[in-house]
């Protein structure tokens, strides 16, 4: 397997042109040359110089010829699924998962390992490292060309710099993950919020692909946003804008595990309905064991208290959707996560509560889309993206 050794090969390759043309294929193929040409204001001559470059790359393929009235008939060209491939990895306390992903952001292959990293250690890098040379020598036959690895970790990312500055769940703090597991798997490693790598995959090849603003909410374990303004993901200046699950929903109120109080995740993330749920049944005077989240999630539709509690977290989340929406004016929210599971009980309170509280007309033209969460192959296929957004189509400004 060829495995590019340093950066510096896709630095080349950055070249904004070569980037544009590459962009411009993957959002319009099959697309003639000529084409191209007038969407990317380039010369025929450098588009046929630069489309040969990402050919001899092995980036994209010939497909077929366009009609054309008289004379020779342009080829048409999209990008070879197979021409480049990326890693992404799912990194939780006690499980991680790594997937490949072709150039059309489909998932090849998916390792599951369970095993426990939440320990800030070089004992962490060395089993990561392991995991995803096991993946690779799964694959070697079909997988060729891996142009680096992302990593998809939840709390405050400097993707920047590859630094992991906060996260609760895994317990690092000040980790320099992406360097670190760079110089050991020799290859890029980049590292984002988990919620960031979401609206990468969607922003690239999934329903965000169509908007220039939007925002993805990642809703279960706990509650993420990621943030696409202008067609590109933002994450504030120093990488932690998107922390939704943080913003205080109630003053003084449940201890959050970020050490503040009243944040908006501890009441409706997992924890923070199953909290509730067990409020209202003590003050009912129920005196059973602390309430599952499976039971709340299976509890019939005449269970008040069960009813109960997914209207209240979703007036509190639909208030914090109107705030979100008086901040940004997006085109487009995309929810989705476990939190999925919660049903009408708890989205159709919400929704009308972010119609309700949305300043003016903000929310009169927003589009809001209920994705199916696809289980841990959302986190992985956008820690992938991740990586083709920023070594591949991502055009130098
Ligand atoms: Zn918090």
């Amino acid at each position: 397997m060829e495995l590019d050794t340093t950066l510096t090969d896709y630095k080349s390759l950055r070249d904004n042109n070569l980037h544009r043309l590459l962009n411009l294929i993957r959002l319009n193929a099959p697309v003639s040359r000529p084409d191209l040409a007038t969407a990317s204001g380039l010369s025929p001559a450098t588009v046929l110089a630069l489309t040969n470059e990402l050919s001899k790359r092995g980036l994209i393929i010939e497909k077929g010829t366009a009609n054309a009235p008289r004379g020779r008939r342009p080829t048409l060209l999209a990008l070879d699924p197979a021409g480049s491939y990326a890693i992404g990895l799912m990194i939780r306390e006690c499980e991680t998962v790594g997937s490949i992903i072709n150039l059309h952001g489909s998932i090849i292959a998916s390792l599951h390992w369970n095993l426990n990293l939440a320990e800030q250690s070089e004992h962490t890098i060395d089993c990561i490292a392991e995991l995803v040379e096991e993946l690779i020598s799964q694959n070697e036959a079909t997988c060729k060309h891996i142009i680096g690895v992302g990593c998809a970790v939840s709390g405050y990312i400097d993707s920047q710099n590859g630094i992991c500055v906060d996260s609760w769940q895994l317990g690092w703090h000040n980790f320099a993950l992406g360097p670190l597991l760079s110089e050991r798997l020799h290859m890029p490693v980049l590292v984002s919020n988990n919620v960031s790598c979401i609206s990468c995959y969607e922003n690239l090849f999934g329903r965000g692909q169509t908007y220039q603003n939007f925002l993805t909410i990642a809703l279960g374990r706990g509650l993420g946003l990621g943030i696409v303004l202008n067609g590109e993901i933002y994450s504030g200046s120093t990488g932690g804008a998107g922390e939704f699950g943080h913003t205080v929903a109630v003053v003084d109120g449940r201890r959050c595990e970020c050490g503040h109080r009243g944040c908006l995740e501890e009441y409706v993330a997992h924890r923070g309905l199953i909290a509730t749920y067990s409020e209202l049944l003590r003050a009912g005077g129920f005196s059973q064991a602390e309430p599952t989240l499976e039971q709340l999630l299976q509890s019939p539709p005449d269970d008040q208290m069960a009813s109960l509690t997914f209207r209240k977290a979703g007036r509190l989340f639909g208030a914090g959707l109107a705030s979100i929406v008086n901040l940004f004016n997006p085109e487009c929210i995309i929810i989705t996560g476990e939190g999925i599971e919660y049903g009408e009980r708890f989205f159709d309170p919400a929704l009308q509560m972010l119609h309700e509280q949305a300043f003016s007309r903000l929310a009169s033209s927003l589009q809001v889309i209920l994705e199916p969460w696809s289980g841990y192959e959302s986190w992985t296929r956008g820690a992938g993206a991740l990586v083709l957004s920023h070594l591949l189509f991502t055009p130098v400004r």
